[in-house]
Protein backbone atom coordinates (compact mmCIF):
# COMPACT_ATOMS: atom_id res chain seq x y z
CA UNK A 1 0.00 0.00 0.00
CA UNK A 2 1.06 3.44 -0.72
CA UNK A 3 1.20 6.47 2.11
CA UNK A 4 -1.71 7.30 0.43
CA UNK A 5 -3.73 4.21 0.11
CA UNK A 6 -3.32 3.48 4.28
CA UNK A 7 -3.83 7.31 4.91
CA UNK A 8 -7.00 6.90 2.97
CA UNK A 9 -8.70 3.55 4.46
CA UNK A 10 -7.09 5.25 7.79
CA UNK A 11 -9.63 7.45 7.54
CA UNK A 12 -12.40 5.18 6.47
CA UNK A 13 -11.84 2.74 8.78
CA UNK A 14 -10.53 3.81 11.66
CA UNK A 15 -12.41 5.60 14.70
CA UNK A 16 -11.57 9.22 13.62
CA UNK A 17 -10.84 9.97 17.76
CA UNK A 18 -7.66 8.05 17.14
CA UNK A 19 -5.24 11.03 17.18
CA UNK A 20 -2.27 10.87 15.32
CA UNK A 21 0.92 13.79 15.23
CA UNK A 22 1.86 15.90 12.74
CA UNK A 23 -0.32 17.85 10.25
CA UNK A 24 1.01 15.39 7.85
CA UNK A 25 1.02 11.98 9.37
CA UNK A 26 3.81 9.85 9.64
CA UNK A 27 3.10 6.62 7.56
CA UNK A 28 5.57 4.25 9.62
CA UNK A 29 7.02 1.53 7.80
CA UNK A 30 9.50 -0.27 9.92
CA UNK A 31 12.17 0.13 12.20
CA UNK A 32 15.80 -0.95 13.62
CA UNK A 33 17.14 -0.02 17.21
CA UNK A 34 17.14 3.51 17.63
CA UNK A 35 15.83 4.61 13.90
CA UNK A 36 12.54 4.21 12.27
CA UNK A 37 11.44 5.05 8.66
CA UNK A 38 8.57 6.40 7.51
CA UNK A 39 6.93 4.85 3.82
CA UNK A 40 8.80 7.90 1.79
CA UNK A 41 11.65 6.38 2.79
CA UNK A 42 12.64 8.93 5.43
CA UNK A 43 14.73 8.07 8.22
CA UNK A 44 13.85 9.06 12.18
CA UNK A 45 16.03 9.44 15.43
CA UNK A 46 13.27 8.07 17.36
CA UNK A 47 13.25 9.33 20.80
CA UNK A 48 9.88 8.90 21.59
CA UNK A 49 10.23 4.72 21.16
CA UNK A 50 6.09 4.85 20.65
CA UNK A 51 5.29 6.60 23.28
CA UNK A 52 7.99 5.72 26.34
CA UNK A 53 7.73 1.73 25.33
CA UNK A 54 10.55 0.84 23.05
CA UNK A 55 13.27 0.25 26.04
CA UNK A 56 15.73 -1.86 24.50
CA UNK A 57 15.91 -0.49 20.44
CA UNK A 58 13.21 -1.11 17.96
CA UNK A 59 12.90 -4.85 17.10
CA UNK A 60 16.39 -5.87 19.23
CA UNK A 61 17.27 -8.82 17.30
CA UNK A 62 18.38 -9.88 20.76
CA UNK A 63 14.41 -9.92 21.89
CA UNK A 64 12.90 -10.87 18.45
CA UNK A 65 15.36 -14.19 17.88
CA UNK A 66 13.56 -15.34 21.15
CA UNK A 67 10.12 -14.21 19.96
CA UNK A 68 10.34 -16.00 16.23
CA UNK A 69 11.60 -19.41 18.28
CA UNK A 70 8.75 -18.58 20.84
CA UNK A 71 5.57 -18.57 18.22
CA UNK A 72 7.04 -21.72 16.17
CA UNK A 73 7.24 -23.21 19.42
CA UNK A 74 3.91 -22.30 21.12
CA UNK A 75 1.77 -18.81 20.55
CA UNK A 76 -0.90 -19.14 22.73
CA UNK A 77 -2.47 -20.47 25.92
CA UNK A 78 -4.32 -18.49 27.86
CA UNK A 79 -4.31 -18.27 31.70
CA UNK A 80 -5.76 -21.66 32.44
CA UNK A 81 -2.93 -23.49 31.12
CA UNK A 82 0.49 -22.99 32.90
CA UNK A 83 3.83 -21.74 30.60
CA UNK A 84 7.45 -22.21 30.66
CA UNK A 85 7.63 -18.18 29.83
CA UNK A 86 5.23 -16.55 32.15
CA UNK A 87 6.98 -18.57 35.56
CA UNK A 88 10.15 -17.54 34.22
CA UNK A 89 9.14 -14.33 33.72
CA UNK A 90 7.36 -14.03 37.30
CA UNK A 91 10.66 -14.90 39.02
CA UNK A 92 12.78 -12.71 37.23
CA UNK A 93 10.32 -10.07 38.61
CA UNK A 94 10.27 -11.21 41.86
CA UNK A 95 14.24 -10.94 41.81
CA UNK A 96 13.67 -7.29 40.60
CA UNK A 97 11.16 -6.01 42.75
CA UNK A 98 11.67 -3.89 46.15
CA UNK A 99 10.60 -5.60 49.33
CA UNK A 100 9.07 -8.07 49.62
CA UNK A 101 6.80 -7.89 46.38
CA UNK A 102 7.07 -11.49 44.79
CA UNK A 103 4.03 -12.22 42.72
CA UNK A 104 2.55 -11.07 39.34
CA UNK A 105 -0.87 -11.11 37.86
CA UNK A 106 0.09 -10.64 34.35
CA UNK A 107 -2.64 -8.80 31.57
CA UNK A 108 -2.27 -6.96 28.16
CA UNK A 109 -1.66 -3.23 28.97
CA UNK A 110 -1.10 -0.78 31.40
CA UNK A 111 -5.14 0.10 32.01
CA UNK A 112 -5.73 -3.39 33.01
CA UNK A 113 -2.67 -3.48 34.96
CA UNK A 114 -4.24 -0.45 37.21
CA UNK A 115 -7.49 -1.93 36.83
CA UNK A 116 -6.71 -5.01 38.46
CA UNK A 117 -4.21 -3.11 41.14
CA UNK A 118 -6.96 -1.11 42.04
CA UNK A 119 -9.72 -3.81 42.31
CA UNK A 120 -7.00 -5.51 44.50
CA UNK A 121 -6.84 -3.23 46.85
CA UNK A 122 -10.28 -3.27 47.10
CA UNK A 123 -10.18 -6.59 48.12
CA UNK A 124 -7.05 -6.52 50.96
CA UNK A 125 -8.21 -3.44 52.77
CA UNK A 126 -12.35 -4.30 52.44
CA UNK A 127 -11.89 -0.21 51.75
CA UNK A 128 -13.69 1.59 48.52
CA UNK A 129 -11.89 5.10 47.70
CA UNK A 130 -8.73 5.78 46.07
CA UNK A 131 -6.61 8.70 46.18
CA UNK A 132 -4.89 9.75 42.74
CA UNK A 133 -3.50 12.65 42.08
CA UNK A 134 -4.60 15.68 39.49
CA UNK A 135 -2.57 15.56 36.17
CA UNK A 136 -2.26 12.08 36.53
CA UNK A 137 -2.92 9.40 33.42
CA UNK A 138 -3.56 5.77 33.96
CA UNK A 139 -5.10 4.00 31.12
CA UNK A 140 -8.37 4.49 29.13
CA UNK A 141 -10.91 2.01 30.63
CA UNK A 142 -13.74 3.83 32.90
CA UNK A 143 -11.63 3.38 36.34
CA UNK A 144 -8.22 4.36 34.97
CA UNK A 145 -10.14 7.48 33.17
CA UNK A 146 -11.56 8.14 36.82
CA UNK A 147 -7.87 8.23 37.96
CA UNK A 148 -6.79 10.80 35.09
CA UNK A 149 -6.25 14.21 36.60
CA UNK A 150 -6.95 15.97 32.84
CA UNK A 151 -9.77 16.81 31.66
CA UNK A 152 -8.36 15.93 28.80
CA UNK A 153 -8.27 12.10 29.14
CA UNK A 154 -12.05 12.50 30.47
CA UNK A 155 -14.27 13.40 27.76
CA UNK A 156 -16.40 9.55 27.31
CA UNK A 157 -16.53 9.86 31.55
CA UNK A 158 -16.72 13.59 32.45
CA UNK A 159 -17.34 12.45 35.86
CA UNK A 160 -14.97 10.20 38.15
CA UNK A 161 -16.97 6.85 38.96
CA UNK A 162 -17.67 6.91 42.50
CA UNK A 163 -15.13 6.38 44.58
CA UNK A 164 -12.19 8.52 43.14
CA UNK A 165 -10.97 11.70 44.66
CA UNK A 166 -8.21 13.69 43.45
CA UNK A 167 -5.18 15.24 45.28
CA UNK A 168 -3.27 18.43 44.04
CA UNK A 169 -0.05 16.84 41.99
CA UNK A 170 3.54 18.15 43.02
CA UNK A 171 4.17 20.22 40.52
CA UNK A 172 7.01 22.69 41.34
CA UNK A 173 6.95 24.62 38.23
CA UNK A 174 3.04 26.04 38.57
CA UNK A 175 2.95 24.94 42.39
CA UNK A 176 -0.80 24.27 43.07
CA UNK A 177 -0.39 26.30 46.08
CA UNK A 178 1.63 29.28 44.59
CA UNK A 179 4.84 28.30 46.64
CA UNK A 180 8.44 27.74 46.22
CA UNK A 181 10.58 24.54 46.87
CA UNK A 182 12.22 23.73 49.65
CA UNK A 183 10.51 26.87 51.62
CA UNK A 184 7.14 25.08 50.91
CA UNK A 185 8.16 22.00 52.81
CA UNK A 186 6.57 20.27 50.28
CA UNK A 187 3.41 21.17 51.83
CA UNK A 188 1.25 19.62 48.47
CA UNK A 189 1.99 16.48 50.30
CA UNK A 190 -0.33 16.89 52.82
CA UNK A 191 -3.29 18.02 50.36
CA UNK A 192 -3.15 13.76 50.32
CA UNK A 193 -4.48 14.30 53.51
CA UNK A 194 -6.54 17.14 53.64
CA UNK A 195 -8.22 15.17 50.30
CA UNK A 196 -9.28 11.96 52.71
CA UNK A 197 -10.52 13.80 55.50
CA UNK A 198 -12.67 15.97 53.37
CA UNK A 199 -13.70 13.75 50.64
CA UNK A 200 -13.69 10.44 51.71
CA UNK A 201 -15.05 8.35 54.46
CA UNK A 202 -11.64 8.24 56.08
CA UNK A 203 -10.33 5.08 55.46
CA UNK A 204 -8.88 4.33 51.68
CA UNK A 205 -8.42 1.21 49.64
CA UNK A 206 -5.43 2.73 48.03
CA UNK A 207 -3.52 5.67 46.63
CA UNK A 208 -2.13 5.45 43.00
CA UNK A 209 0.40 7.71 41.82
CA UNK A 210 3.50 7.65 38.85
CA UNK A 211 6.72 8.25 40.39
CA UNK A 212 7.18 10.74 37.73
CA UNK A 213 3.68 12.65 35.95
CA UNK A 214 4.06 10.78 32.55
CA UNK A 215 1.29 12.15 30.00
CA UNK A 216 1.40 14.83 32.44
CA UNK A 217 4.56 16.40 30.91
CA UNK A 218 7.21 14.52 33.21
CA UNK A 219 6.30 16.11 36.43
CA UNK A 220 9.14 15.22 38.89
CA UNK A 221 8.13 15.38 42.66
CA UNK A 222 10.76 16.76 44.80
CA UNK A 223 11.98 14.16 46.98
CA UNK A 224 10.39 14.46 49.99
CA UNK A 225 7.01 14.35 48.34
CA UNK A 226 6.33 10.28 47.89
CA UNK A 227 7.85 9.76 51.73
CA UNK A 228 5.23 12.10 53.35
CA UNK A 229 2.50 10.73 51.29
CA UNK A 230 3.19 7.22 51.88
CA UNK A 231 3.17 7.53 55.95
CA UNK A 232 -0.21 9.16 55.43
CA UNK A 233 -1.89 6.31 52.88
CA UNK A 234 -0.62 4.28 55.87
CA UNK A 235 -2.34 6.11 58.48
CA UNK A 236 -6.04 6.05 56.59
CA UNK A 237 -5.42 2.29 55.84
CA UNK A 238 -4.81 2.51 52.24
CA UNK A 239 -2.03 0.67 50.24
CA UNK A 240 0.27 2.31 47.72
CA UNK A 241 0.33 1.72 44.36
CA UNK A 242 3.28 2.80 42.06
CA UNK A 243 1.73 3.36 38.49
CA UNK A 244 5.34 2.81 36.68
CA UNK A 245 4.01 1.79 32.77
CA UNK A 246 6.75 5.01 31.93
CA UNK A 247 8.70 5.11 34.95
CA UNK A 248 10.00 1.26 35.35
CA UNK A 249 12.79 -0.82 33.42
CA UNK A 250 15.81 1.55 34.16
CA UNK A 251 14.14 4.21 32.31
CA UNK A 252 14.92 6.90 35.25
CA UNK A 253 18.39 5.57 35.48
CA UNK A 254 20.84 3.13 38.08
CA UNK A 255 16.95 1.51 39.37
CA UNK A 256 14.70 -1.01 38.02
CA UNK A 257 11.77 1.20 39.36
CA UNK A 258 10.87 4.98 39.01
CA UNK A 259 9.81 4.99 43.25
CA UNK A 260 13.11 3.39 44.27
CA UNK A 261 14.71 7.16 43.80
CA UNK A 262 11.74 7.77 46.42
CA UNK A 263 13.09 5.73 48.84
CA UNK A 264 9.69 4.33 49.62
CA UNK A 265 8.54 0.62 49.59
CA UNK A 266 5.37 0.73 47.07
CA UNK A 267 2.09 -2.34 47.57
CA UNK A 268 1.49 -2.87 44.37
CA UNK A 269 3.86 -1.95 40.87
CA UNK A 270 1.89 -1.84 37.52
CA UNK A 271 3.64 -1.14 34.78
CA UNK A 272 3.72 -2.35 31.05
CA UNK A 273 4.67 -0.19 27.74
CA UNK A 274 9.04 -0.68 27.76
CA UNK A 275 8.65 -4.23 29.66
CA UNK A 276 7.32 -5.66 26.56
CA UNK A 277 9.79 -3.01 24.34
CA UNK A 278 6.53 -3.02 21.90
CA UNK A 279 4.74 -6.29 22.65
CA UNK A 280 1.65 -5.92 24.65
CA UNK A 281 1.76 -6.98 27.93
CA UNK A 282 0.99 -5.26 31.49
CA UNK A 283 1.68 -6.97 34.93
CA UNK A 284 0.35 -5.87 38.52
CA UNK A 285 2.84 -7.00 41.05
CA UNK A 286 2.82 -7.63 44.90
CA UNK A 287 3.56 -9.37 47.64
CA UNK A 288 1.36 -12.68 49.00
CA UNK A 289 -0.40 -12.05 51.13
CA UNK A 290 -1.75 -8.69 49.37
CA UNK A 291 -2.34 -11.48 45.95
CA UNK A 292 -4.28 -13.95 47.85
CA UNK A 293 -6.94 -11.48 48.91
CA UNK A 294 -8.03 -11.73 44.90
CA UNK A 295 -10.49 -13.61 45.16
CA UNK A 296 -12.97 -14.96 43.11
CA UNK A 297 -12.31 -16.78 39.66
CA UNK A 298 -9.47 -14.79 37.59
CA UNK A 299 -8.86 -15.12 33.81
CA UNK A 300 -7.12 -13.31 31.33
CA UNK A 301 -7.33 -14.94 28.10
CA UNK A 302 -4.26 -13.56 26.68
CA UNK A 303 -2.48 -12.14 29.86
CA UNK A 304 1.12 -14.91 30.50
CA UNK A 305 1.00 -15.25 26.87
CA UNK A 306 4.37 -16.86 26.26
CA UNK A 307 5.62 -15.01 23.56
CA UNK A 308 5.13 -11.91 25.10
CA UNK A 309 6.40 -13.11 28.20
CA UNK A 310 9.51 -15.09 26.38
CA UNK A 311 9.82 -11.39 24.86
CA UNK A 312 9.50 -9.42 28.26
CA UNK A 313 12.25 -11.73 29.98
CA UNK A 314 14.42 -10.97 26.96
CA UNK A 315 14.56 -7.46 27.61
CA UNK A 316 15.21 -7.88 30.95
CA UNK A 317 17.99 -10.16 30.68
CA UNK A 318 19.42 -7.38 28.20
CA UNK A 319 19.12 -4.43 30.19
CA UNK A 320 20.26 -6.45 33.32
CA UNK A 321 23.29 -7.39 30.44
CA UNK A 322 24.53 -4.41 28.73
CA UNK A 323 24.06 -2.61 32.13
CA UNK A 324 21.25 -0.44 30.45
CA UNK A 325 20.49 1.42 33.93
CA UNK A 326 23.70 2.23 34.50
CA UNK A 327 23.52 3.95 30.73
CA UNK A 328 20.37 5.80 31.60
CA UNK A 329 21.97 7.44 33.74
CA UNK A 330 25.19 8.45 32.00
CA UNK A 331 23.51 9.38 29.01
CA UNK A 332 20.59 10.48 30.31
CA UNK A 333 22.84 13.11 32.49
CA UNK A 334 24.71 14.15 29.36
CA UNK A 335 21.44 14.63 27.67
CA UNK A 336 19.90 16.67 30.83
CA UNK A 337 23.28 18.85 30.04
CA UNK A 338 22.09 19.36 26.16
CA UNK A 339 18.48 20.24 26.92
CA UNK A 340 19.93 22.74 29.68
CA UNK A 341 21.38 24.51 27.51
CA UNK A 342 18.97 24.89 25.08
CA UNK A 343 16.93 26.45 27.79
CA UNK A 344 19.77 29.10 28.76
CA UNK A 345 19.50 29.64 24.92
CA UNK A 346 16.12 30.47 24.12
CA UNK A 347 13.26 31.48 26.11
CA UNK A 348 10.59 29.26 25.14
CA UNK A 349 12.09 26.12 27.37
CA UNK A 350 10.41 27.01 30.37
CA UNK A 351 11.90 24.15 32.49
CA UNK A 352 13.70 20.85 31.59
CA UNK A 353 12.79 18.11 34.12
CA UNK A 354 12.60 14.00 34.36
CA UNK A 355 15.12 11.78 35.15
CA UNK A 356 17.33 9.22 33.47
CA UNK A 357 16.30 9.18 29.64
CA UNK A 358 13.29 10.36 30.68
CA UNK A 359 13.32 14.03 30.18
CA UNK A 360 11.07 16.80 28.99
CA UNK A 361 11.17 20.34 28.15
CA UNK A 362 8.23 22.58 28.70
CA UNK A 363 7.27 25.18 26.60
CA UNK A 364 5.80 29.01 27.67
CA UNK A 365 5.47 32.17 25.63
CA UNK A 366 7.38 33.65 28.27
CA UNK A 367 9.66 32.45 31.10
CA UNK A 368 8.05 35.21 33.29
CA UNK A 369 4.54 34.72 32.85
CA UNK A 370 5.06 30.86 31.96
CA UNK A 371 2.20 30.74 29.93
CA UNK A 372 2.05 27.84 28.18
CA UNK A 373 2.84 27.59 24.41
CA UNK A 374 1.12 24.79 22.68
CA UNK A 375 1.01 25.95 19.11
CA UNK A 376 4.86 26.74 19.51
CA UNK A 377 5.05 22.99 20.86
CA UNK A 378 3.54 21.52 18.04
CA UNK A 379 5.25 24.24 15.68
CA UNK A 380 9.02 22.50 17.33
CA UNK A 381 8.15 18.79 16.96
CA UNK A 382 6.86 19.48 13.22
CA UNK A 383 10.67 21.33 12.81
CA UNK A 384 11.97 18.01 14.72
CA UNK A 385 10.68 15.62 12.38
CA UNK A 386 11.35 17.73 9.14
CA UNK A 387 15.72 17.31 10.37
CA UNK A 388 14.31 13.60 11.21
CA UNK A 389 14.00 13.57 14.94
CA UNK A 390 10.59 12.25 16.57
CA UNK A 391 10.22 13.75 20.03
CA UNK A 392 6.44 13.37 22.09
CA UNK A 393 4.34 15.71 23.36
CA UNK A 394 2.30 16.05 26.66
CA UNK A 395 1.10 17.80 29.54
CA UNK A 396 -2.03 18.95 30.62
CA UNK A 397 -1.46 22.58 28.37
CA UNK A 398 0.20 20.56 25.28
CA UNK A 399 2.92 22.37 26.32
CA UNK A 400 5.63 19.80 27.04
CA UNK A 401 7.90 18.02 24.71
CA UNK A 402 8.63 14.69 26.39
CA UNK A 403 11.50 12.49 25.03
CA UNK A 404 12.16 8.57 25.91
CA UNK A 405 14.94 7.19 23.61
CA UNK A 406 16.20 3.51 24.20
CA UNK A 407 17.82 3.06 26.95
CA UNK A 408 20.91 1.94 24.70
CA UNK A 409 21.62 5.24 23.15
CA UNK A 410 24.51 6.99 23.24
CA UNK A 411 26.12 10.15 23.95
CA UNK A 412 26.29 10.83 19.83
CA UNK A 413 23.06 10.15 19.28
CA UNK A 414 22.29 12.78 21.99
CA UNK A 415 24.29 15.29 20.33
CA UNK A 416 22.54 14.26 16.85
CA UNK A 417 19.36 15.14 18.93
CA UNK A 418 20.34 17.92 20.41
CA UNK A 419 21.87 19.60 17.57
CA UNK A 420 18.55 19.17 15.81
CA UNK A 421 16.28 20.69 18.55
CA UNK A 422 18.75 23.81 18.45
CA UNK A 423 17.67 24.18 15.19
CA UNK A 424 14.33 23.32 15.58
CA UNK A 425 14.06 25.81 18.23
CA UNK A 426 16.25 28.55 16.31
CA UNK A 427 13.13 27.92 13.25
CA UNK A 428 10.34 28.97 15.31
CA UNK A 429 8.96 32.46 14.13
CA UNK A 430 8.42 34.86 17.00
CA UNK A 431 5.11 34.63 15.64
CA UNK A 432 3.94 30.86 15.95
CA UNK A 433 5.25 30.74 19.35
CA UNK A 434 2.77 33.93 20.50
CA UNK A 435 -0.13 32.06 18.75
CA UNK A 436 -3.09 30.37 21.02
CA UNK A 437 -2.51 26.58 19.68
CA UNK A 438 -4.34 23.72 19.76
CA UNK A 439 -3.70 19.82 21.22
N1 LIG B 1 -0.45 4.49 33.29
C1 LIG B 1 0.41 5.36 32.77
C2 LIG B 1 1.31 6.11 33.70
C3 LIG B 1 0.50 5.55 31.40
O1 LIG B 1 1.37 6.42 30.90
C4 LIG B 1 -0.35 4.80 30.54
C5 LIG B 1 -0.29 4.94 29.04
N2 LIG B 1 0.21 6.11 28.54
C6 LIG B 1 -1.24 3.91 31.13
C7 LIG B 1 -1.27 3.77 32.51
C8 LIG B 1 -2.16 3.09 30.29
O2 LIG B 1 -1.43 2.15 29.59
P1 LIG B 1 -2.01 1.48 28.26
O3 LIG B 1 -2.09 2.53 27.22
O4 LIG B 1 -1.02 0.38 27.98
O5 LIG B 1 -3.34 0.91 28.62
Amino acid sequence: MTKEDILKKHKQYLFPSISTYYTDPLVTDHASMQYLWDTDGKKYLDFFGGIVTISVGHSNPRVTEKIKAQVDKLQHASTVFPNEGIVALAEKLAQITPGEISQTFPSNSGTEANETAVQLARMYTGHFEVVGLRHGYSGRSMLAQSLAGQSTWRKSLPTPAPGFVHALNPYCYRCPLGKTYPSCEVACARDVEAVIQTTTSGQIAAFLAEPIQGVGGFITPPKEYFKIVFKIVKDYGGLFISDEVQTAWGRTGKRWFGIEHWEVTPDIITSAKGLGNGVPIGVTLTRPEIAASFKGLQISTFGGNPVTSVAAKAVIDLIEEDRLMDNAQTVGDYYREGLESLKEKYGMVGEVRGMGLMQAMEFVKDPVSKEPAPASTNQFMEECRKRGLLVGKGGLYGNVIRTSPPLNISKSDVDEAIRIMDQALKALSPAVAGAAGSR
